[in-house]
Formats: C-alpha cells, structure tokens, sequence
C-alpha cells in the first residue's frame, strides 16, 4: 500500500522548548542484535518487563528516562527489562523551526501494530515494528512512554481488563486514567498488540505531559520507575522522584468512546480546546463544514484534540467521564 506522508506539522510549537533531543549514538549497539534495544536479565525468576521510548519521535520525556535507567546502571532485581528506543531515525531529524514534523518519518507507529501491516513491512515505521515485535510479544507487561501535543494533565491510556485497572490503581497515579475496549479506539496501538498476546499482563500507555516542558521528563521518569517498582523488580537504594506535575480537577477514570475524524479541512472546534473540556449531552463540541458535532453523551470530555485538523484523519478522541461508583 502507499503511505500517506506523515502530516504533523509545520508550524512552530506555542509552548516554550525546554527539552532537547540528545545524542543516542551510544547506546545504538544494544546487547541483543537489534539497534537501540537493551535487555537486562536478573538471572532470577520473574516478569519479562518492556519499557519503549520514541514511539513518536518528537516526544523526548521517555528517551530522557531510559537514559537515565542506563547512565545509572538500574538493573531488575529479578525478571528481565528490556529498553528500547523505538523510532531513532524520526527522533533525529528533530528542527527547532517544526518540533512536531519529527513525529515519524512516513506514517504513525502507534497505528501499525496490526498483523496484516506488519506481515508484509512497507514504510520506515512496520520495517523497525517488525524488528521490535519479538521484544513485545515475549513481554508480559508493557510501558509505553509518550507525551501530549499540547499543556494538559498526564494520564495513563489501558485496555479495560482487570490485571489493568488492578495494577494501575497500585501505582497510585493521581492523574486521569482512560480506559478503553480496543474495538472502540485506534487500530494498531502497541499496547493493544501486546495485550492480545498477554491478556494477564499489563499494557499501559503513559502520556507524562507536555512534549517539550522540563516537567514531562520528570514525569516519564517518575511514572517508569513506580512501573518497575510496582513489579518488585527496583533496588529499594533507588530514589523514586516525586511526579512531574501536580494532580488537578481532571484526575479520575473515563471510558474511551469513539476517535472522530476529521471530515473536511473545514472542521473547527466550537471553542478553542487543549484537552479535557466537558459537554453535556447535545452541545456543541465541533462544526465540520455544514454538519454540527453535538456531545453524544453526558460528560463527555474531549482527549488529546489535533492542533492542526486534517481532512480524513482523527481530530479528537470522546470519552466519558466517570463517576467514582462507576470505576
Ligand atoms: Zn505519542
């Protein structure tokens, strides 16, 4: 099949660029034949963790924590961790001038992690999937580190099992937790590939906050190492950092109802939106050349809108928001 170019975007970020791109050349060769991906065997019984950065190149928080996690020598106290930085070649072609272009180089790898793409490998995305695939299938639980286009509160992203809302619930995340059923969210996210293969394991996205703020890379670190520590596999000499940012009134549980695509270049938020404003059912969210979007639902809350709208692609995700005798 032919891909789209990767369409995020040209314009300069609004937000002030506190994080930069470093230099990985180092840790290329890793220790398992596979370029930037290292394993670490405790030699003891215990769960196959895998923490993934860069699967969207320009969201630098978790290749700064899987950098820290090498610089100090973290190793499992049992199990086997395994730290892969995913999309390199994307993270490197970051420009000051258009921070959110190095996104991916020809399309999204947080939508690729399908059988039929990844059997047959036709962009730089599924080609460095299909190297990275083993690594996931093998894991029993996954953390995938990723930040948000715009100034919004962290959140953790899982499939609605009860291994994950369980475990999620013992990391004590004071940020919003977004539960979903794959069949009502993006096709081919990572996580939900390797929950398919692991059912009893845990699959959690990590959004630690804004791509470039100082914060969010404090955050990635700090969620990574509760991650590690909630599977008993940390050295208890090793400092947990507070989080990157302070909970707000979005904390809580919502439920993933459907992503909207954008129909026309014409669609436009009713009012300017970063993320998490709530309508009620029947009011206006968006207009998409003629057609009014209406809330479908009572407190439905916008997710992770698109700054820029593209005609065919996913514009915003809607979820309920959940009322705590309902989680
Ligand atoms: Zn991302």
């Amino acid at each position: 099949m032919t891909v789209p170019p990767c369409r995020f975007s040209i314009a300069a970020s609004d937000a002030p660029i506190e994080l930069l791109p470093r230099d990985l050349s180092g840790w290329r060769q890793g220790n398992c034949g596979v370029d930037y991906v290292h394993r670490f065997d405790s030699g003891r019984e215990g769960p196959e963790l895998v923490i993934q950065a860069l699967t969207h190149g320009n969201e630098i928080c978790g290749a700064n924590a899987l950098l820290w996690l090498l610089e100090n020598n973290i190793r499992p106290m049992c199990g086997a961790m395994t730290l892969i930085f995913a999309n390199v070649d994307a993270y490197q072609t970051f420009d000051l001038q258009r921070p959110f272009a190095s996104r991916c180089l020809d399309e999204d790898m947080n939508r690729i992690w399908l059988p039929d793409r990844l059997s047959c490998p036709d962009s730089h995305e599924t080609r460095r999937a299909v190297e990275l695939l083993p690594y996931i299938e093998n894991a029993d639980s996954v953390l995938d580190l990723h930040s948000t286009t715009f100034a919004v509160a962290p959140m953790l992203i899982y499939p609605q099992t009860s291994g994950n809302t369980a475990f999620a619930d013992r990391l004590q995340f004071p940020f919003p937790h977004l539960l979903y059923d794959p069949g009502s969210y993006h096709q081919g996210i990572l996580i939900s590939e390797h929950q398919r293969h692991a059912d009893k394991g845990v699959s959690l996205v990590a959004e630690c906050g804004q791509h470039f703020a100082a914060s969010t890379s404090q955050q990635a670190l700090a969620v990574t190492l509760r991650f590690i520590a909630q599977h008993g596999m940390l050295d208890s000499c090793v400092e947990i950092p507070a989080w990157g940012y302070a909970a707000d009134d979005t904390a809580g549980h919502y439920r993933i109802d459907r992503v909207l695509n954008a129909q026309t270049e014409q669609f436009r938020f009713a009012i300017p939106v970063k993320g998490f404003e709530q309508y009620c059912k029947g009011e206006l969210i968006a207009t998409d050349d003629q057609e009014l979007i209406a809330a479908p639902f009572d407190n439905c809350a916008l997710i992770m809108p698109a700054r820029v709208p593209v005609a065919g692609e996913e514009v915003v995700t809607l979820a309920e928001r959940l009322e705590s005798t309902q989680v």
